[in-house]
């Protein structure tokens, strides 16, 4: 595991501030596809940050590595001022603590109620299953359904996690991070499974837990129109390099050329019902 030796200055200035930075970040799976390939950015407290980007562009493993699920070939990851890729398993357990991931396909324990899953958050979403019911507290459990509230569907807490519709699994994979009562969440395309008034909603409550909650958010999209719509910042990714950076105003007026720069040369801005896509 490279540290990028040393060459950048200690981590000082603007502490409090610089949440995340990853700096020269690169992923080489055992198969030698470069997945990820020397990127850099920095994501400030309070910032809801969407990364754009093709399939297969790399997004899923860089949001991956900022919490080591997948381990970085090269480079730093430096979450309030500790190496991410360097932590012991101790501090790699707070950082996962403090940094909740939700996921396309919603990684819910399907068999299981909504509440048992919005419980297991309690226990990180890196462990393997290993709860019963009856091993969380009463103080967890008002916990759950207050996660359940905040996401409007606490009415659903007994049905069986496979009852729910796709965007009512999807609140309960957001309710589920809550429990770790996160600094950051980490959303891997939390909204490709579902069509757009879905995908409007989920993501209209992860701006109410970013502007109520201050919770800071690194999402990776496809849809242009919610990234234009809900991003402070973007940064769009093209076979595993950063090809552009923008805030929010810039990306609504993202020019046809930054456009193929992102998504290739061959593709096409078209709009489908509410969002224009790939
Ligand atoms: P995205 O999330 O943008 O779709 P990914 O991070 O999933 O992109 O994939 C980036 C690249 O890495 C792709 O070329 C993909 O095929 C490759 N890749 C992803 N996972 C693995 C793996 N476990 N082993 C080898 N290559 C992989």
């Amino acid at each position: 595991l490279g540290t990028g030796g040393g060459l950048c200055p200690p981590f000082s200035l603007n502490r409090e501030t610089r949440m995340l930075e990853v700096r020269n970040l690169t992923k080489i799976y055992d198969d030698g596809t470069v997945a990820i390939k020397n990127v850099s950015f920095v994501v400030e407290d309070g910032e809801f940050v969407i990364i754009i980007g093709l399939s297969g562009s790399g997004k899923s493993t860089l949001l991956r590595c900022i919490n080591r699920l997948i381990e970085p070939t090269e480079g730093e990851i430096i979450w309030n001022g500790v190496h991410v890729e360097t932590a012991s398993p101790e501090e790699l357990r707070v950082i996962r603590r403090q940094i909740g991931m939700i996921f396309q396909h919603f990684n819910l324990v399907k068999r299981s109620s909504v509440m048992i899953n919005v419980l297991s958050g309690r226990l990180g979403y890196v462990n393997p299953w290993r709860s019963v019911a009856n091993r969380f507290s009463q103080a967890d459990r008002r916990m759950a359904i207050q996660a359940l509230e905040r996401v409007s569907i606490a009415d659903q807490a007994h049905k069986r996690a496979d009852e729910l519709s796709g965007g009512q699994q999807q609140r309960v994979g957001i309710a589920r991070a809550l429990m770790q009562q996160p600094q950051m969440i980490l959303a891997d395309e939390p909204v490709a499974s579902l069509d757009p008034v879905l995908a409007h909603s989920i993501l209209g409550h992860l701006e109410r837990l970013n502007k109520e909650d201050g919770i800071t958010l690194l999402c990776s999209l496809h849809y242009l129109d919610l990234v234009q719509h809900y991003a402070s910042r973007v940064i769009g990714l093209r076979t595993g390099e950063i090809v552009y950076r923008g805030t929010r105003e810039q990306i609504r007026r993202m020019t046809d050329e930054e456009f193929k720069e992102i998504y290739g040369a061959e593709a096409e801005r078209v709009s489908v019902g509410m969002g224009e896509v790939l």
